[in-house]
């Protein structure tokens, strides 16, 4: 067997499994890409090559993603936790309330930025849950006047997702969509802004896409840092200073990869074959693992799960890692299991790890 081409059954949190056919495209247009006799990483973003691939890139994500007009689409860097500081430090002021929806720790790390510009407030939040579910909508009391409502679409430690977003009037609602954008379809003309760092569903580590509508720019504060204004990204096509090129480049090819899968519908059935695979072996198990999430909350990326007792789940993540299975253990915030399945994680590797489950049950029961 060629040991180059074996693929172990990823199921990290992110940076996660990146699609087989983009890896192999990459390999092969690594040293000389197109006959410029350089790769990718040693030519200037200021060319035409890279400029291609840069303007490429946000070609296709406009049309995957069907970006209305009114939409800028920026690559930033700094990850999304960066956005947890330029989002307050952009629209909101030190006077100003910003509505938080608490569903997770990424949700609790973005309220403490927001806390340094301005008054965010709790909207909801399923803390005493231990954040094990979505709030319900009709629990959400928001002010008209409000800066902004954030979310965070997909919590990624807990394994909670949103299904239905609320709807949020003329308040902008602003989400950080890092574990699940590009899993299924969206609609963006329901947000203000979106944003996520790219290294679950998009590509490597290294890019945050960032789709915001242009009207708030425009109301931006101007008292900060130039880098840290989204109007300059705007401005300069993203191009202020050197982007991280081969992120983008594969970012570009993750989603050339989607569109020939069949879109975002056809990804977003296969997630939810997916996702079964792995709920079916737990909700199937008599309680012999049980889910973090309630039922209607569940993540179709990222499956939380735990066993009767920690030893036993030692046990399931040691035999499991030594069957070829990598990434399963919890965040280590909370502990537990995490079984992420974003797009590039095949059916196959589910199945295998739900096989794996239903035989570690039988063996320890
Ligand atoms: N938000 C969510 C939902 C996340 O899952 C993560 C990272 N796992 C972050 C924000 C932070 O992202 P980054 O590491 O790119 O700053």
């Amino acid at each position: 067997m060629d040991l180059s081409k074996k693929r172990t059954f990823n199921f990290n949190a992110g940076p996660s499994a990146l699609p087989l056919e983009v890896l192999e495209k990459a390999q092969k247009e690594l040293i000389n890409f197109h006959g410029t006799g350089m790769s990718i990483m040693e030519m200037s973003h200021r060319s035409a090559k890279f400029e291609d691939i840069h303007n490429g890139a946000i070609t296709q994500m406009r049309k995957l993603f069907s970006i209305p007009d009114e939409y800028e689409v920026l690559f930033l860097q700094g990850g999304a936790s960066l956005q947890f500081s330029m989002i307050p430090m952009n629209f909101l002021t030190i006077d100003q309330q910003a509505g938080y929806i608490m569903t997770g720790s990424w949700s609790e790390k973005a309220y403490k930025e927001a806390e340094l510009f301005g008054k965010p407030y709790e909207v909801a939040s399923s803390k005493e849950n231990k954040y094990s579910n979505i709030p319900a909508l009709v629990d959400f009391q928001f002010n008209s006047d409000d800066a902004y409502v954030h979310l965070t679409s997909n919590n990624t430690i807990y394994g909670t997702q949103w299904s239905v977003f609320p709807d949020t009037g003329n308040v902008p609602l602003i989400a950080d969509m890092s574990s699940d954008i590009m899993s299924k379809p969206v609609d963006i003309s329901k947000f203000g802004m979106i944003y996520a760092g790219a290294q679950k569903n998009l590509g490597p580590s290294g890019v945050t896409v960032v789709i915001v509508r242009k009207d708030l720019l425009e109301k931006a504060n101007t008292e900060i840092p130039t880098i840290l204004k989204y109007s300059t990204h705007a401005d300069s096509n993203s191009l202020y200073n050197t982007p991280p090129t081969f992120g983008i480049y594969m970012l570009g090819e993750v989603l050339n990869w989607v569109e020939e899968k069949g879109g975002l519908e056809a990804i977003a059935k296969n997630n939810e074959v997916k996702a079964k695979v792995i709920y079916d072996a737990i909700d199937n198990s008599n309680g012999f693992y049980t889910g973090h999430a309630t039922p209607e909350s569940r993540s179709l990326m990222n499956i939380t799960f735990r066993l009767s007792d920690e030893a036993l789940e030692k046990q399931f993540l040691s035999e499991a890692k030594e069957a070829g299975f990598v990434g399963l253990d919890g965040h280590r915030s909370v502990g537990g299991c995490r079984a992420s399945t974003y797009n590039a994680v095949p059916l196959e590797a589910c199945r295998a790890l739900s096989d794996f489950m239903i035989h570690f049950q039988t063996k320890h029961s």
